[in-house]
């Protein structure tokens, strides 16, 4: 595969992109970037009183390493901090280098297909229900000993999915070349074989 080749993947929260990109950039051997992470980074900073545009163009490395940022909490506080076009476009120097680096990347997030990298020669759209995309967080919340109603779980979906959807900024959104890969009826491994079929076929043409 040629160098600088990139993997977009988009999703809702919970649908298996982080999986599914961790393993695909395993797979291909190319570095991977959750952008997820820098949005929750930006609202983990908002929860301690920074102001967002200022907390996004201030990020460093070693804020995308807080265990925290995992929590429902700081998950909320990055959707609202990424309506704010001001927080998006401070983030998307570091992403788009990122996407070009040699050797390959897959980027995972809401609009790496449609915004940060729209000629990338591979997008794929992970999606599933919101029910099942609930049941996987709250089974993931669980193990870590985060104690959560499921109802409340799947509240905390339903509202980060109108929220990225329906923001004017980069709104998530399958690419109109994205593959669309639904993995509510489909298993980690099902869902991992049929990404990486989708980059092998793009990677031949
Ligand atoms: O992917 P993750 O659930 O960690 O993302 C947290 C929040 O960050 C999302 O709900 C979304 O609002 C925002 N986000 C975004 N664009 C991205 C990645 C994440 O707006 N590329």
């Amino acid at each position: 595969m040629s160098e600088g080749f990139t993997i977009a993947i988009d999703g809702p929260a919970a649908a298996g992109k982080g999986t599914v990109s961790k393993a695909v950039a395993a797979h291909f051997g190319f570095a991977h970037l959750d952008t997820g992470l820098l949005y929750r980074a930006v609202g983990a900073k908002v929860l301690a009183g920074i102001d967002a545009t200022d907390a996004a163009r201030g990020l460093v490395a070693e804020d995308l390493e807080d265990d925290s940022l995992r929590t429902p909490a700081v998950a909320q506080a990055a959707s609202k901090a990424a309506v704010i076009a001001d927080v998006r476009a401070a983030l998307l120097d570091f992403q788009r280098s990122f996407a070009a680096r040699s050797g390959g990347a897959v980027l995972d997030g809401r609009d790496i297909g449609t915004v940060i990298c729209p000629e990338a020669p591979v997008k794929l759209f992970i999606t599933a229900s919101a029910e099942v995309r609930a049941k996987r967080r709250f089974a993931e919340l669980a193990g870590r000993g985060i104690e959560d109603s499921f109802e409340a779980v799947l509240a905390d979906v339903k509202a980060r999915d109108a929220r990225d959807m329906e923001r004017v900024e980069a709104p998530l959104k399958p690419a109109a070349d994205a593959v669309v890969i639904d993995t509510s009826d489909l298993t980690i491994e099902q869902a991992v074989a049929a990404a990486v079929e989708v980059v092998l076929k793009a990677s031949q043409r």
